[in-house]
């Protein structure tokens, strides 16, 4: 299976590589491993002169999906607290689009569509596929790529710049069979970073798993 190498109507989607999911209060295991698997990714994209998009959480200190309010989490990625900041190892471009998701007091938000505009911004830079990697591969990740699908967008995921957190063991493989099922992609950093290195605008080679998006 092929796949068209990124190029324009494409974007790069880096979801939630903030501390707290790192290293911090929410740290998922093996997240450390998804940021130099992104900055290749990120470097690819920048060369091409790609968009490149950043989501994160960005709560206030008393958001709903704390414990403290009944919610399933401790309390992470506060707005402004160095929890919620990027991963200090992630190079991010400087026009990178940020994008601030879950900043109301009383609603979560897993999908980076959810309240922020996003599917307007893509649509106004003319993306209609993009390639996502981050945090976490059964929360944000998941219903990132889910919603992607429903608003009609090409997704590849990039599978080896995701980690789930499993609460229960399977989360993370339910995940990814979901994002599947969902007719994402699933595309190894070595087809997009790979292809780029090389300067070549052909086709890379996809892994096995996923199912094909039409392009
Ligand atoms: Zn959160």
């Amino acid at each position: 299976m092929t796949l068209r190498a990124p190029g324009p109507g494409d974007a790069l989607l880096v979801v939630d590589v903030q501390n707290d999911f790192v290293t911090g209060s929410l740290a998922v295991r093996g997240a450390g491993e998804v940021v130099p698997a992104l900055n290749r990714c990120i470097d690819a994209f920048v060369r091409r002169r790609l968009p490149v998009v950043a989501s994160r959480d960005w709560h206030p200190p008393d958001h709903c999906s704390f414990r403290e309010r009944g919610g399933p989490w401790p309390p992470h990625c506060i707005a402004g607290t160095e929890g919620a900041q990027f991963a200090p190892g992630l190079v991010l471009p400087v026009d990178a689009l940020v994008v601030s998701k879950a900043t109301e007091r009383d609603r979560d938000a897993y999908s980076v569509f959810a309240g922020t505009g996003l599917d307007r911004e893509l649509r106004k830079r003319g993306i209609d596929r993009f390639f996502v990697g981050g945090l976490a591969t059964d929360y944000c990740v998941v219903n990132t790529v889910r919603d992607a699908r429903r608003l009609g967008y090409a997704v590849g995921v990039v599978v080896d710049a995701i980690r789930a957190v499993n609460v229960h063991p399977d989360d993370g493989a339910n995940a990814e069979a979901a994002m599947w099922a969902a007719g994402a992609i699933a595309v190894a950093v070595e087809a997009i970073a790979g292809a780029a290195g090389a300067g070549k605008r052909g086709a890379v080679r996809a892994p096995t798993r996923g199912s094909p998006v039409s392009d």
